[in-house]
């Protein structure tokens, strides 16, 4: 129930909610309201989505920036629609109709000027691929499991390489993702490593984040104890219950690992460390995900949604390619459990494969921009999928600078150069989907997504689960 005839505007649980008399709004002041602001010029952008919630709340998404959703009742948007905003303006003691304007301008919902959305990123990051071992012997895998590990030496170098392109390129933080195979193999050569990149970060003055990407099944009380007290954050890759889980992701003698990992994550909990939970779904696992996010959102854990992406190796393997209308209906079967279940945490820019709901943006992934994908050998491709197609190595300078000049093989072209998407109200936070997927569907990078269907389909719905998220735990802090 909402107060009548008051404006109200309610942001995402994670930013500050604050109640001020009669008008409660966000006032988180990414943008902070210009001291000479000029009400003619403010405008509502281009492009902005929005959707009924109920009979009283609209859900908009703002085209500009990393806001994600607000809701707004009847009179927020008549508000808004009005801009009848000069009354109160002009009384600069009226602070609640000024966090109203504050709260239209930092979320995206007024703006002055347009704002260019940035090409580069302040974040570069860094795959390292420790080691093409691994326990598993998943049937979507895109490795070849040569065995190899990568040295210390080569691993060293690889940092330093990182070191050199992201001064080059003015980042200031690097995002290292340790990965294989199974990296939790080599966990003392991880331990060594990541005390190598914080002293070389530390001395470059760049912000270092790490990330461990686990099958979950090695996981111990200790490693997951030292990791948290090292912020080395966690994914554990985790396909469905039981069954689901282990027809794709088994041993190689074709055990199931679903108990392994299922202990994995009970025992990153009770040392504190929170996983993020990376489904891959496929024709297989589709129809058991209402029942895996139940169990995740039990746990309270967050978690990624990732289409099953067809590669060279996965290509033998039957029963992983799904179907629009198979996909459609046990994705909107999941987001109903979601719906029971809201969680606290934001899920707009994870729900929906490679689109990002919650993060405007111009192209699928940071591939060829702001991405180094370093194998065990010091070779370097833009993205992990084509670790045998590199473009630079260690050896180089700046990698990054050689990736971003390499047109050949994949393009990650920006959402405007994709034929198909260009007009689509969704481009802003779909981008046009991951342009290798493209590529193996058409042969071709600048053309939409062979998931646009089902990505058009589940759009509503994810941004109605948020505007539900928000409703719940906004309302709470009211
Ligand atoms: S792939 Fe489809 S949903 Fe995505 S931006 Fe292109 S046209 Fe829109
Ligand atoms: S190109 Fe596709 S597979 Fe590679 S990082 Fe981007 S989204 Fe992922």
């Amino acid at each position: 129930m909402t107060p009548q005839n008051i404006p109200l505007l309610l942001t995402s649980p994670e930013s500050r909610q604050v109640m001020e008399g009669d008008c409660a709004c966000s006032s988180s002041l990414e943008i902070p309201r210009p001291a000479s602001l000029n009400l003619d010029s403010l405008r509502i952008p281009d492009g902005m989505i929005h959707l009924p919630l109920d009979d009283d709340f609209q859900i908009y998404l703002p085209p500009h920036g990393q806001r994600g959703a607000s809701l707004l009742n009847r009179e927020a948007v008549s508000v808004l629609n009005s801009f009848d905003l000069s009354p109160w303006h002009s009384h600069p003691k009226n602070q609640q109709k000024l966090a109203l304007l504050d709260g239209f301008l930092s979320q995206g919902l007024l703006e002055t000027d347009a704002p260019q959305p940035a090409s580069y990123s302040d974040t570069l990051t860094a795959w390292l691929h420790i080691t093409d071992r691994c326990n598993l012997l998943c049937s979507y895998c895109y490795l070849p499991h040569v065995r190899e590990d990568m040295s210390i030496e080569t691993a060293q170098a690889a940092i330093q390489a990182v070191v050199r392109s992201a001064k080059a390129h003015s980042y200031h933080r690097v995002k290292l993702k340790y990965a294989g195979g199974e990296p939790l193999i080599r966990f003392p050569f991880i331990l060594q490593l990541h005390e190598y990149a914080k002293v070389r970060f530390a001395e470059a003055e760049l912000n270092l984040e790490a990330v461990l990407l686990s099958n979950g099944t090695l996981l111990t009380d200790e490693i997951a104890q030292t990791l948290a007290s090292l912020n080395i954050r966690l994914m554990i890759s985790l396909d469905g219950l039981g069954d689901a889980h282990d027809s794709q992701r088994p041993h190689a003698s074709g055990k199931g690992s679903f108990a392994e990992v299922s202990a994995g994550i009970d025992c990153a909990l009770s040392s504190g460390l929170v996983p993020n939970i990376s489904v891959t779904v496929s024709a297989k696992t589709i129809d058991g995900l209402p029942d895996l996010l139940e169990w995740v959102l039990r746990k309270d854990l967050p978690f990624n949604l990732n289409f099953y992406r067809e590669n060279e190796l996965s290509m033998q393997q039957n029963g992983l390619q799904y179907n629009n209308e198979k996909m459609i209906a046990g994705l909107l079967k999941a987001f109903k459990v979601i719906e029971f279940n809201l969680p606290r945490h934001n899920g707009l820019g994870s729900m929906i494969d490679r689109a990002n709901l919650q993060s405007s943006h111009l192209r699928t992934c940071d591939v060829g921009e702001n991405y180094l994908v370093f194998d065990q050998n010091g070779q370097i491709a833009k993205c992990q999928m084509l670790m045998r197609k590199p473009s630079a190595s260690i050896h180089d300078q700046d990698p990054l600078s050689i990736i971003r000049m390499d047109k050949t093989g994949l393009q990650n072209l920006p959402v405007v150069e994709k034929e198909g998407c260009k007009t689509c109200e969704w481009k802003h936070w779909c981008a046009g989907g991951c342009s290798l997927a493209t590529y193996r569907a058409s042969g071709r990078y600048d053309v939409k997504s062979p998931n646009c269907n089902i990505y058009k389909a589940v759009f509503p719905e994810a941004l109605r689960l948020e505007g539900l998220r928000i409703l719940k735990y906004a309302n709470k802090s009211l």
